[in-house]
This record gives C-alpha cells, structure tokens and sequence, in this order.
C-alpha cells in the first residue's frame, strides 16, 4: 500500500526511522506493536463499499493473497526506509525478484546482469530463456560494461552490490544514468548493503529489493523479500506477478520482519564494525589469499563504494587458496556456524564455490572470479573479540 512518508520523517535520523517507520497510532487500538491480522477474508460493510474495494477502486483488504493490515505495514516501513512512494512484500527473496523481472520483461526482452551475484538470480534468468526472455552477464564492476551489452531490446538492467559472494561494488548512479539515457529500467539487489549503508532509489534506480530473510529480518528465523519503488512500477508488479504468481508474504512472517527491523540500525552499525575488524586480521594472515571487504583502499572500487555506502556491510569473502582450505576452515570453525544463509546476528561461514555457488558451471564461477577455496563470511554481532578467537585458531589450523 501506498506509503505517506510526511518530512518530518524523513528529516529524522535513520536509526529513528526504524524504529518509527509505518507507525500509524489511530490503527489497532493505540497498538504499539503492529498486530498480527492472520485472517484470509475480510467482510464488506455494504454492496457499493464491498464492491469497490475487491475491484482496487477504495482502498481496504478483502482476501489473504492480496495483501492484509499486517503486511501493508511492512510495506510502509520498506517504502520510508528506502526513501520510496510504495512497498511491497513477499514470501521470499526470489518471490521479489522474479515479482520484478516478469513485470518489465516479457518474451523478447533482454536484461543485462552482473556475471558475479546471487547464484539463483543468475540461474532465474537462465531459466527465464525458456521462456524467451534473454540475459548477457558483465562484470558489472564497470558501469559501462551495462551499456557495451545493451540491445535495442533490453528492458532492465540488474544490479546486485556488495555482490554475492565476492562483495563486488557497482557504481549505482553511473548504472541509473546509461539506464536513463538508454530508456532501460534499473532494479537494484540491496540485501547486503541494507537501507542503512546504501539506498539505490536515491541514487537513480527504479526499483530496489531484498531478500528480508537477511539483514531485514535479521534472526535466521524467517524467509521473506520486499521492493520498493515508485507506486506506479510497484503497483504493476502488484497487481502483475505478486497477485497472479501468489508469492505472497504470510501475517506472521510480516510481523516478524517488522519486529527485526526496529533493530536494525543497531545491528548494521555492530555488523558494519565487526567486519571491517575481521577482514582487517585477516589480510595479515600468512595461510590467506585475498580478503574481499569493499572497505579496503585495496578494494577495487573503494572510491564508488565510499561515495555510495554509509558503511561497508557485514559480509567478507576469504580466498583460502584450496577447496580443502575451506573445507578445513568450517569444520574447524566453533564459534562461527557452518550454514549457508547470511546477514542474521550470528556469524555465518560456506564455501561458496562448493555450495550456493555449486549451482552455476564452473566456467561460470571462473568468470565470477568465485575460487575454489573462497569462504563467504556473515559476520554477525557478537564480541569481535570472541569471533577473532574463534577465526584464528581455524585459520591456524589449515
Ligand atoms: N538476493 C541475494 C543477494 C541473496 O543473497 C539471496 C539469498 O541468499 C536472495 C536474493 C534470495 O533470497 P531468498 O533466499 O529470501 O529467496
């Protein structure tokens, strides 16, 4: 639903925004919590009222797919934070994305992607040529990349950044500005930056996404995706994909993303610090290759990075030179878990070329630049200390 985001709010710090966001206190009683509405059908008061709200003429809620009080809070608290007219929520981060793609590509059309990102995005679009929708992957570490690989058919170009799993940064603006000058749509992942370190739509982009079981969420206790963007695009995507497809985010989910994000600020802050920590230990490290942290001068794009983000995210990639290195590394690792989510408040390590990234080919990985032994890092916000501890004697041990 339509966020009002009035100035005073968005003149306010955003750690207030978080926990302020959506806040609507003539709703649900004086609520302080959002409440859960877990019903799926919602009864008309009169004939012409019932009549004009299923056919989306008045606002209200009317059937459980179609969106709740619930899950339009969410909504306009992802709209205030990203600094959007609309929001929108789903049940996962790929209900978003695939929400996006099928509503500005259709047969025939092109997008244009980073050949280094999230490794099921990348295959969404190997699989949407079935479908007559076809993708070129660049690396999209040079904006102009975007442009070489325009057709007179491309529709959307696709950023991801700090990418997955590589932390690669892409010039936002320089992207949104060929995007402008070449009448291409621009969709933004920012589910390791956060609207805290990094809001796209203030940069040029159309529409920016998430995937809420990270960061948003924050507790590895949820699968969810939200956008947001300008209410005409969200509003196709709406009343396209998110109603005909039905990926749509449960009540209790909503309520839970919610309740993540009041500490979000917090969290970032905490993630933001520990990382940069972390990655900073490890480049000394005499059995490490290359640590990928966007907040190293080393970094290729530092500049863009520092121009574009607030802070350098929580997540680092470790190249541990052998596939066997990383294998040693997670069962060795006691503090950090071995699992292959990220962005919640505990530290998360994989091997990603030998899991989440196992599902693109090897001439793909090579491409990406994702090597055998690269080890991705969530770093959550428990005591840096502790987590060097527990990191080093892993490392030692290799
Ligand atoms: N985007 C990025 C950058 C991701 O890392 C992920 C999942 O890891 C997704 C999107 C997909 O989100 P979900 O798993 O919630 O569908």
């Amino acid at each position: 639903m339509l966020a009002i985001i009035s100035t005073e709010m968005t003149n306010k710090s955003f750690d207030t925004d978080v926990v302020h966001a959506g806040e609507d206190r003539s709703q649900h009683y004086g609520s302080v919590s959002t409440p859960i509405y877990s019903s799926s059908v919602f009864a008309f008061s009169d004939a012409d009222e019932g009549i004009a709200i299923h056919n989306f003429e008045k606002p209200g809620y009317f059937y459980g797919r179609l969106g709740n009080p619930t899950q339009d809070a969410l909504e306009r608290v992802i709209a205030e934070l990203e600094r959007a007219e609309d929001g929108l929520a789903f049940a996962s981060g790929m209900a978003a994305i695939s929400g996006a793609i099928l509503t500005f590509a259709k047969q025939g059309d092109h997008i244009v992607a980073p050949e280094s990102m999230y490794s099921t995005a990348t295959n969404l679009f190997h699989y949407l040529s079935d479908f007559g929708v076809t993708a070129s992957f660049v690396d999209a570490t040079d904006a102009e990349n975007y442009r070489r690989a325009a057709e007179p058919n491309t529709r959307i170009f696709w950023i991801e950044t700090p990418s997955n799993p590589l932390v690669q940064i892409t010039d936002i603006r320089a992207v949104a500005n060929i995007a402008r000058e070449l009448g291409v749509l621009t969709v933004a992942d920012n589910t390791f930056a956060t609207p805290y370190n990094q809001r796209p739509l203030e940069m040029g982009v159309d529409i920016t996404l998430h995937s809420a079981t990270k960061y948003l969420g924050g507790h590895s206790d949820l699968t969810a995706g939200v956008l947001a963007g300008k209410k005409e695009l969200v509003d196709q995507i709406r009343h396209g994909p998110s109603k005909l497809l039905g990926g749509n985010i449960a009540p209790q989910v909503a309520w839970l993303v919610l309740r993540g994000i009041k500490t979000l600020a917090l969290r970032m802050e905490r993630h933001n610090a520990n990382a940069y920590a972390i990655a900073y230990m490890l480049t000394s490290h005499p059995k490490v290759g290359t640590v990928y942290y966007p907040g190293f001068e080393s970094h290729s794009n530092h500049e863009v990075a520092k121009a574009q983000m607030k802070g350098f995210g929580g997540m680092i990639g470790i190249d541990l030179r052998t596939a066997a290195a990383a294998k040693e590394f997670v069962n060795r690792v006691k503090l950090c878990t071995f699992a292959t989510s990220l962005g919640g408040v505990e530290t998360i390590v994989q091997p990603s070329a030998l899991m989440t990234h196992a599902t693109i080919s090897a001439d793909e990985r090579e491409a990406a630049g994702i090597s055998e032994g690269l080890i991705r890092m969530s770093v959550g916000i428990e005591s840096v200390n502790d987590l060097i501890t527990d990191i080093t004697q892993a490392v030692d041990q290799i």
